[in-house]
């Protein structure tokens, strides 16, 4: 068996299908929302069927042995190449080192403190540190794929952002360069430093306005509706496909058996578990699994109208947008998601195999977000604000009665470097009334001088050397060595 796997040969015969209205369109055209009724896209792939001819052991087997190339074009999501965007060839794929992220199982003494077995899927250890990545290594390379057929000259891609879009978007254009020209458009202010820093870094036209994320969409939509640009937000059906691969990889580390397992997902603008549900779907449609995992949508108090649709009876449940306020979750504090339409549909399919009580909404407390992820960033883990959201989540679902036993995998979905400065506001309690957090001085850390400045100039360099280790020993407590 060769190392460089030979490229896939099967292509799929891809549409936009809207979920407004059931039109269909080609796929050699950007489309964002359906020119009829204004819904949102999912792609299909016309040729499915032929998919199923295989047998899920062979797709097991075939998908296993792909994990140990070192063909770049397999070596990230496309390892799952058929069910991604199998219209692309081998030149196309935009490969950055995005995906086959490390699932961490919770520390001895976390799981013992929530009582419950649970691992981290790290999303943060993405190329530009979030799971956006997946979905935009698909977008580009669909993109570029395009950019070939059509022999664009100027491509302006553009996208709307809480922060991990843009630096994702950002960083895959830089890449692949000409013709493409990255432009983000964030809300002012609302974007943490390090995030902001990234599409700098890569080099994109920056635009900021006044407001929060959903403000940025409207800008961006009237943009894509009456304008050539490539629109990169999660309405580009082509994300929703890459970050299936997210659902791909959980089921390929638990060697495809998902029964007992539970995946918390934060949801922003939806997209992330609009495309972990169709991932799954798939895999159980071709026989990969047999059972589906159970999924829980984590949101935020300051940020819910998903909870909120799903916390009605089920025969009256009316779509609501709600007015955010902020939310350490920022890069899921969204008040009108783009891709609510996808998840209603997702979850009916997702219910009728499954049954009641395999999709579930719970809901959180801003202080519970945050003291999550510094409790799971203390016993060993990269969590981020929204990582600390799905503990949070597990936590209220435990509360609720909604889990068992089951296995809770929950999405860090960026790395917690990201958020740092939301640890720095609780450590130094210094977060705006609006979080409504008050923080417990106990678990604030911060660095202690050792020896000051005046003093070491004093001191001569052995003297200062000696003084310091002693202070040293006596904030330590240390005991000298037997041998000494
Ligand atoms: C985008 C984002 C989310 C929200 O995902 P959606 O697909 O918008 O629901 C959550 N966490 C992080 C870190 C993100 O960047
Ligand atoms: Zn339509």
């Amino acid at each position: 068996m060769s190392n460089t796997m030979t490229f896939p040969t099967y292509r799929g015969d891809m549409e936009y299908v809207c979920l407004g209205c059931d039109a269909r369109y080609p796929i050699d055209q950007l489309h964002y929302t359906c020119p009829k009724c204004k819904g949102v896209f999912l792609l299909q792939d016309n040729n499915f069927s032929e998919l199923e001819k295989t047998s899920g052991a062979a797709w097991r087997e075939l998908f296993d042995m792909r994990a140990a190339t070192k063909n770049p074009a397999l070596r990230g999501i496309f390892r799952f190449y058929e069910l991604m965007a199998p219209v692309v060839s081998q030149e196309d794929i935009v490969y950055l080192g995005e995906g086959n992220t490390p699932i961490t199982h919770a520390s001895p003494a976390l799981e013992q403190k929530i009582a419950h077995r649970m691992a981290f899927k790290n999303d943060g250890q993405n190329p530009s540190a979030s799971f956006k990545d997946r979905g935009m290594a698909c977008a580009f390379s669909y993109l570029r794929h395009l950019v070939a057929k059509h022999d664009w000259e100027h491509v302006i891609t553009i996208c709307a952002s809480t922060g991990d879009t843009s630096a994702s978007a950002a960083l895959y254009a830089a890449y692949v360069g000409d013709p493409l020209k990255s432009v983000v458009l964030l809300p002012q202010g609302k974007v943490t430093a390090q995030q902001l820093s990234q599409p700098l870094g890569s080099g994109a036209t920056v635009l900021e306005i006044p407001g929060v994320f959903d403000d940025c969409m409207k800008v961006v939509e009237h943009l894509a509706d009456h304008y050539r640009v490539a629109l990169l937000n999660s309405k580009n059906a082509w994300r929703i496909l890459g970050q299936e691969s997210y659902a791909f990889e959980v089921a390929q580390w638990y060697d495809w058996d998902m029964a007992g397992k539970a995946i918390f997902v934060p949801i922003g603008n939806a997209g992330n578990i609009t495309a972990i549900m169709c991932g799954f779907l798939k895999l159980h449609r071709l026989g990969i699994i047999d059972t589906l995992p159970r999924i829980f949508g984590v949101q935020s108090e300051h940020a819910d109208p998903v909870f909120r649709y799903y916390a009605q009876p089920n025969d009256s449940r009316a779509y609501a947008p709600v007015k955010v306020q902020p939310s350490v979750a920022q890069a899921a504090m969204i008040g009108n998601p783009v891709s609510f339409p996808r998840v209603k549909k997702l979850v009916d399919d997702y219910v009728a195999l499954g049954g009641d009580g395999i999709f579930q909404v719970v809901q959180v407390r801003e202080q519970r977000i945050i003291e999550s992820m510094l409790l799971a960033n203390r016993h060993g883990h990269i969590s981020c604000t929204q990582g600390g959201e799905c503990l949070a989540g597990l936590l209220k679902a435990k509360e609720l009665g909604l889990i068992g036993d089951e296995l809770a995998i929950l999405d860090a979905t960026a790395h917690a470097l990201k958020f740092a400065g939301f640890q720095d506001q609780y450590y130094q309690n210094s977060f705006d009334a609006e979080y409504g957090i008050t923080p417990d001085p106990a678990l604030a850390n911060a660095p202690k001088l050792v020896i000051g400045a005046d003093e070491k100039k004093m001191l001569s360099e052995s003297a200062y050397t000696v003084k310091a280790a002693e202070n040293v020993v006596k904030t330590l407590g240390l005991s000298a060595r037997s041998d000494s």
